[in-house]
């Protein structure tokens, strides 16, 4: 099959936040270089960035400091996090904070005195969230499209990335095999450096919250090439996703953390108020500890009409809601649900995958020249992402695998020579649907989704994830049997399904595995059968690579480079901070 071929230095894929602060570091750093933004969907409206609700911390406010800000990251994430990672995420967001409001332009809500204001986030040590209402996203990744559109960059719209193409020699990458997909055909884009920025998305599960260009492509791409997964079983579930009723895409969409953080209340079926059965902190423990508190009110049967429990902000007074949360208010609306003065009723709803690609401070993989950063990266949150620090990670590290990358394209002035054989297999694998006769692609993806739901989602426990992993590997195997009924290569978005299914599936085989290799509970991942965290001294996290075509698993000790379980960089005068405490 015929492919076009493309030149640029610096390849990114992806157009969230970590692709496009990449691409404004590395066109700053070296204006000379050719730089070329790649995505799935149109630039600046696709991804989760720009939907990003509650906000991004940051620890600026009196009294903070990033140590806290590290400390809450790391006990968050149950001591599995990488350190070095978690401590350039804490220290970078400062910058990338500023850096968004002096340079970019960003507009984050004030006090009346003009300082930033911080909201409380669940889980937190101190109020450290800046925000724009409760609509942050658009305002940073509007401010973002700006400056990258005002920059010489060339944009490949409504290009799927497919393959990542090896040097021959296998000396690094060199380059990435696209469909472009208005005109059905195949591009290869070739490459100094490429950075991988696809977003992961646990798309996989029956409430999910992520956008639907977001379906794992990267992680699968990346596995295929040769690079390890970690953390993998780390799937976040968002407390409180909205249940609008089985036919609107609305159901699973998040109703933001601040909700819970400015005093919400979460009542069963019966009306009653059961999170302080669960946890002191109430709605404001984290959200593992929420949605597992939820799951079991819908195990036990004690739900609304829609097998759901119900959000209240009634009592804080209707009038706030509507001023400080319109988005959300105004999302409820549209569904024909009162936030301000009513109940809602909502469901966990997988938000977040804390796993990903293995990378380096500096955003480098384990191939020269392939650099990762934001949500399809692994090791920065461990077993949990703190409310706030997604959009963090993917702001900080994406402007540091720009920075990284003018840096190697400078150094490193040729392109590599790509494989072939890599070419052709990528090519031969996005044709098989074309080979097959039509089959109902949309019923085995909620087939999927029930799976994933049922047998590796909120509560696991051995059995369930042994069928679930035979259900995996069947709807594969049914999938690569069915095809699309238009042999049309241009915009066939049957096509496009058939191919964002074969990448869950991948991701959803490797969610599971790592899910059974982890006996103990950690943060996002709760085993029914081993309940219990174990030895944070012996910490250890999950790596899956694929090695001769099957999965590789092993469990790898986890290095506390900066701090051990039982310390902190934070003395007891530090304390609680009183709206905490209360
Ligand atoms: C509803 C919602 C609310 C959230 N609220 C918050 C919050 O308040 N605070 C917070 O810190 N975090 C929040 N998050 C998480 C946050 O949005 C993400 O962590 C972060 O924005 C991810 O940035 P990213 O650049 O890695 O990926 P994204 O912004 O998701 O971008 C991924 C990009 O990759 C493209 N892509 C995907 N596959 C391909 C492919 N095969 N080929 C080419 N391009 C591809 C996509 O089209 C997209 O452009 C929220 C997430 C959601 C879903």
């Amino acid at each position: 099959m015929r492919f076009e071929e493309h030149r640029t230095d610096i390849l990114i894929v992806g157009t969230g936040g970590a692709g496009l602060f990449a691409a404004l570091h590395a066109k700053k750093a070296d204006p000379t270089l050719k730089i070329t933004l790649a995505v799935k969907g149109l630039l600046g409206k696709c991804g989760c960035t720009r939907m990003v609700q509650g906000g991004y911390n940051v620890a600026l406010a009196p009294g903070d400091s990033v140590e806290r800000h590290f400390m809450d990251t790391i006990e968050g994430g149950k001591w599995l996090p990488r350190q070095d990672l978690a401590w350039r995420l804490v220290e970078g967001a400062i910058e990338r904070v500023r850096e968004l409001e002096n340079e970019l332009g960003c507009f984050f809500d004030r006090n009346r005195d003009g300082s930033l204001h911080f909201k409380a986030f669940a889980g937190q040590s101190f109020d450290r969230t800046v925000h724009k209402a409760d609509l942050t996203g658009i305002e940073i990744i509007n401010r973002l499209m700006e400056q990258v559109r005002a920059l010489d960059v060339e944009e490949l719209e409504e290009h799927r990335a497919i393959e990542l193409i090896p040097a021959q020699d296998g000396s690094g990458i060199a380059g990435v095999l696209f469909i472009d997909v208005r005109a059905g055909t195949y591009r290869l884009v070739r490459a100094r450096c490429v950075l991988l920025a696809t977003g992961a998305g646990p798309t996989m599960y029956r409430y999910h919250t992520p956008s639907g260009d977001k379906t794992c492509d990267g992680l699968a791409m990346a596995l295929r090439y040769g690079l390890a997964l970690r953390d993998m079983e780390m799937v976040q579930f968002h407390p409180t996703g909205l249940l609008g009723g089985p036919d609107t895409r609305m159901t699973g969409t998040v109703l933001e953390e601040g909700l819970r953080g400015a005093g919400g209340h979460l009542l069963n079926g019966a009306g009653e108020r059961f999170m302080l059965n669960v946890d002191p902190r109430g709605e404001r423990a984290t959200r593992d500890v929420v949605s597992r508190g939820i799951y079991a009110e819908m195990r036990a049967g004690r739900v609304g009409p829609m097998g759901g429990v119900y959000i209240a902000m009634g009592h804080l007074g209707p009038d706030m809601v509507r001023r400080k949360f319109p988005g959300m208010v105004k999302r409820c609306e549209d569904c024909g649900f009162d936030l301000a003065a009513g109940q809602v009723e909502i469901v966990p709803t997988a938000h977040y995958m804390m796993g990903g690609v293995e990378f380096e401070v500096d955003g480098s993989t384990a191939s020269p020249g392939l650099y990762a950063a934001g949500e399809d990266c692994g090791g920065v949150h461990g077993a949990n992402r703190l409310g706030g620090n997604g959009v963090a990670n993917s702001t900080v590290y994406g402007g540091i695998a720009g920075d990284s990358m003018a840096a190697f394209a400078r150094a490193h002035r040729s392109l590599r020579e790509p494989d072939r054989r890599v070419i052709e297999a990528g090519i031969a694998r996005a044709e098989v649907p074309f080979g097959q006769p039509a089959g109902p692609v949309h019923e085995l993806r909620d087939e999927l989704a029930q799976t994933m739901w049922d047998d590796v989602g909120v509560m696991r426990q051995r059995d369930a994830m042994e069928r679930g992993l035979q259900s995996v590997a069947r709807h594969h195997a049914d999938l690569r049997t069915q095809g699309v009924a238009d042999g049309d290569r241009a915009f066939n978005l049957s096509w496009h399904d058939w191919l964002n299914l074969d990448s869950l599936l991948d991701i959803s085989e490797v969610i599971t595995r790592s899910a059974l290799a982890r006996e103990n509970s950690r943060g996002a991942h709760f085993r029914e059968d081993f309940p219990e965290p174990g030895s944070l001294e012996d910490s250890t996290y999950t790596r899956v690579s694929r090695r001769g075509g099957e999965l590789a698993l092993e469990l790898v000790p986890v290095e506390f480079t900066i701090v051990r379980p039982g310390q902190s960089l934070i003395g007891d005068a530090a304390g609680v901070p009183p709206q905490l405490a209360a």
